[in-house]
């Protein structure tokens, strides 16, 4: 007997994957909802997210610009998130037992920091669809009936997408810290491996730049201020095979207000040593660092600084020089920029232009975020938005 229950398939178990089939399975009761996925289990990337804590969404209470969270699909998220937003989120997950924290930045987590409980609370809200796993769809061995949707994720489902008629922005990776070239300052730069400040980065000769923590690592810098500086300048790293100049602000401060501190303290401490100073709040073996890359001898008064050694410790301070010589993944926490052209789906149903029935939603779409719970946000959102619009057409 055929079956006359709405179908949909649903390639990609992953958060967009099961988040989709969730509502749908609200949305439309009984529809024959089937999910394909390429690994072993569903969800297995989700337990791995945030550390194993998953950063599940974010408040956006501290966020004015979403171009600053959002480098890929800003415009399209601002419209997005007021069809689902954070609160929708946080409504769906407290709605099953979820009880959720809010952490610096807005980022929200389980109380019970484990990421296995977002996991288990997706899977029962899926659990009247068919999950097959091991099941790696190509386009030779797509479903032909029905409602197809593709949430395949970053980097791997690309070739799938390669015989579906979208645009492909070509992917590149996101969200990693930069090894620092060895030259004669990277020994020393290793000696500071684990300090963290206040800081701010930039390409020189471009218009990338973030500020946020720094952190020294063993092969160069991380942190939320390389991790954000990574995916702004996502593509224009990758072009240039992750050779670049790179320039820190360690104050964070504009260089003028630098200056006139320096010569306030040179004022008033003028007998003191410059290597007994804590400006700026800077742990003092990076003081010490920063005084001698400044060419200035660190035992010396500060009355014996003349202007040029204030503005060599100026310079130094706002506008530090380095060279990135390729990237490592941060707690291998990483997304993929580029994916499928938001050009190619229709921005409000998420259904693709040339081809009525085939949606996308997560992180396969040409959107991706900064760290900070705004990754898993805008796979809950699409996926929400494929869901309601399949559901009114069935
Ligand atoms: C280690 C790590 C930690 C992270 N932590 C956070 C965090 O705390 N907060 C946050 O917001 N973001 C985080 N991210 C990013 C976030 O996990 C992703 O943006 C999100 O998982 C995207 O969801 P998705 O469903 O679109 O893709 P995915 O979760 O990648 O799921 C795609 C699924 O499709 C399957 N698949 C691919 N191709 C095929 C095929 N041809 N046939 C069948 N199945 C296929 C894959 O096996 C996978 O299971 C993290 C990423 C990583 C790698």
């Amino acid at each position: 007997m055929p079956s006359n229950k709405a179908k949909v398939s649903i390639v990609g178990a992953g958060a967009a994957g099961c988040f989709c089939a969730a509502q749908l399975l609200k949305m439309v009761p009984g529809a024959d909802i089937r999910i394909y996925e390429a690994g072993p289990r569903p969800l297995a990337k989700l337990a791995l997210t945030g550390g194993g804590r998953c950063n599940l969404s974010n408040t956006f209470e501290e966020i004015s610009d979403l171009r600053k969270v959002y480098p890929r699909g800003s415009v399209f998220m601002k419209r997005a998130l007021q069809e689902f937003g954070p609160e929708d989120t946080a409504r769906w997950f407290r709605d099953r037992g979820v009880r959720l924290k809010v952490e610096d930045g807005g980022r929200v987590f389980p109380v019970s920091d484990n990421a296995l409980e977002i996991v288990d609370t997706l899977l029962n809200a899926v659990s009247g669809a068919s999950i097959a796993c091991g099941r790696r769809l190509s386009p030779g061995n797509l479903p032909e009936d029905g409602i197809l949707v593709i949430t395949t994720g970053g980097g791997g489902g690309m070739e799938l997408l390669r015989g579906l008629p979208v645009n492909i922005v070509p992917p590149v990776p996101s969200l990693f810290s930069f090894n620092i070239g060895q030259s004669s300052e990277s020994p020393s730069l290793k000696e500071l491996m684990g300090i963290s400040v206040d800081a701010g980065l930039s390409i020189p000769g471009t218009e990338f730049r973030s500020e946020g923590a720094l952190l020294i690592t063993d092969w160069g810098f991380s942190g939320p201020a390389a991790l954000r500086l990574s995916s702004y300048a996502a593509r224009h790293l990758a072009q240039s095979s992750y050779r670049a100049p790179l320039s820190v602000n360690w104050t964070a401060l504009p260089a003028d207000e630098v200056r006139r501190t320096l010569v306030g303290i040179r004022d008033a401490e003028a007998r003191r040593q410059v290597k007994s100073s804590r400006p700026f709040g800077l742990p003092g073996r990076l003081w010490e660092y920063l005084v001698l890359r400044s060419g200035i001898d660190a035992s010396c008064n500060w009355a014996s600084l003349g202007n040029k050694g204030i503005e060599a410790l100026s310079a130094v301070l706002t506008g530090d020089s380095y060279n990135i010589s390729g990237k490592t993944r941060f707690r291998d926490e990483f997304v993929t920029c580029g994916g499928v052209a938001l050009d190619s789906v229709n921005l409000s149903s998420l259904e693709c232009r040339q081809r009525k029935g085939l949606f996308f939603a997560g992180e396969v779409l040409d959107i991706d975020a900064v760290t900070g719970g705004f990754n898993l946000q805008a796979a809950w959102t699409t996926a929400y938005m494929a869901a309601k619009t399949i559901a009114s057409s069935l």
